[in-house]
């Protein structure tokens, strides 16, 4: 009988090594062209880039060679240590050219409004752009203590209505930095902040980070049509402005001077915040929102706080722990205060 007989399992044992042989075999030869044609592409790629660093002009905006690069999927990090490495001249305008921000740079950006930044080369096409986009700077900041200003981002939603209630409830004016829109619901909302005597400030109608960092006019046009949104709906002429995502983050890194400085210009005062909820996070629920603004409050030294939060429509969490976070903060002796452009702004790159 052949089952089970010597001769079996002689074959057995050859049929199991040799199969493994060339199962390995097969798969190392897969693998070995993948990576083959993998390591050729990216080499075609990078050429490509360089081919088109190699053409740009020296005077070429780093700016527009960076979202070219970009646009070609590399990250900001790649561009930097690429530019370095294979285009020194282009890196030398860049760091002569771009101020990056670092809290080392901050104390003259914040000791003087932003005047530091102040772009006064009005040859430049997107400063023309929106001639009504302007504000009225403030002649100088003031620091109360023990206040604490509540900001709500990316409003309005079905969620404004009962954040406005608790505020309400409390006698407390608040900040609302809007998406804003040009719908007749949202408009309504807008309108029933403004009339409830809350400040509201402008923010992003797109909130795309890639489009509205893309470039100088991209950036401007969001903003115009945020703030236009919000000045047809209530009469009010926006004075503040809150950058989508924050003054300096990874998709405006390059390009962050520049957007400040225009931003200053136009007589915006611009805020970031120096607590965060962290209600937009993940996985964000009561206890993480509260403990966050709570422990955000104790562990800052400046006897003010400006705090982020969000009234998007996902966000109901949020609505769930105001009253608490009012609640202790009162206790502890805060007082609450709507931001005006007086009030000295809180930035990234501030140290206090
Ligand atoms: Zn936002």
């Amino acid at each position: 009988m052949y089952f089970g007989s010597v001769k079996f399992f002689k074959h057995l044992i050859l049929t199991v090594v040799f199969g493994w042989i060339i199962i390995a075999t097969g798969l190392a030869l897969f693998f070995g062209i993948k990576y083959f044609l993998y390591s050729k592409d990216l080499k075609q790629d990078s050429g490509e880039a360089t081919g088109n660093v190699l053409n740009i002009p020296d005077n070429m905006p780093f700016e527009q060679i960076y979202l070219l690069l970009c646009a070609k999927g590399y990250s900001p990090d790649d561009i930097i240590s690429f530019l370095a490495d294979n285009e020194p001249v282009a890196f030398e305008n860049f760091i002569n050219n771009y101020i990056l921000l670092s809290p080392d740079d901050s104390s003259d950006i914040e000791d003087n409004g932003g005047s530091e930044l102040l772009n006064t080369d009005t040859s430049l096409e997107y400063t023309k752009l929106y001639p009504e986009l302007y504000a009225n700077p403030p002649s100088e900041f003031v620091t109360p203590e023990n206040v604490v200003y509540l900001t709500f981002d990316d409003g309005p939603s079905k969620n404004t209505k009962e954040i406005l209630r608790i505020l309400k409830k409390y006698d407390i004016k608040a900040t609302f930095f809007m998406s804003g829109g040009y719908d007749e619901n949202t408009a309504e909302m807008i309108k029933l902040v403004s009339d409830a005597g809350h400040t509201i400030g402008v923010h992003s109608l797109s909130h795309k980070y890639t489009e509205v960092y893309e470039s100088m006019e991209s950036f401007l046009e969001d903003f115009n049509n945020t703030y236009m949104s919000i000045y047809e709906a209530t009469g009010v002429k926006p004075q503040l402005y809150r950058f989508p995502g924050g003054s300096v983050n990874n998709y405006n890194r390059f390009i962050s001077a520049q957007l400040i400085s225009e931003v200053v210009r136009r007589g915006f005062v611009y805020h970031d915040w120096n607590v965060s909820g962290e209600d937009a996070a993940s996985g964000a629920n009561w206890s993480s929102i509260y403990n966050n603004v709570i422990n955000g409050i104790k562990s800052n030294s400046s006897g003010r706080a400006v705090i982020l939060l969000h009234d998007s429509s996902d966000k109901y969490t949020t609505v769930t722990t105001l009253e608490d976070i009012i609640d202790k903060l009162l206790a502890e002796g805060y007082t609450f205060e709507p931001l005006d452009n007086t009030v000295k702004p809180f930035t990234f790159s501030y140290t206090e």
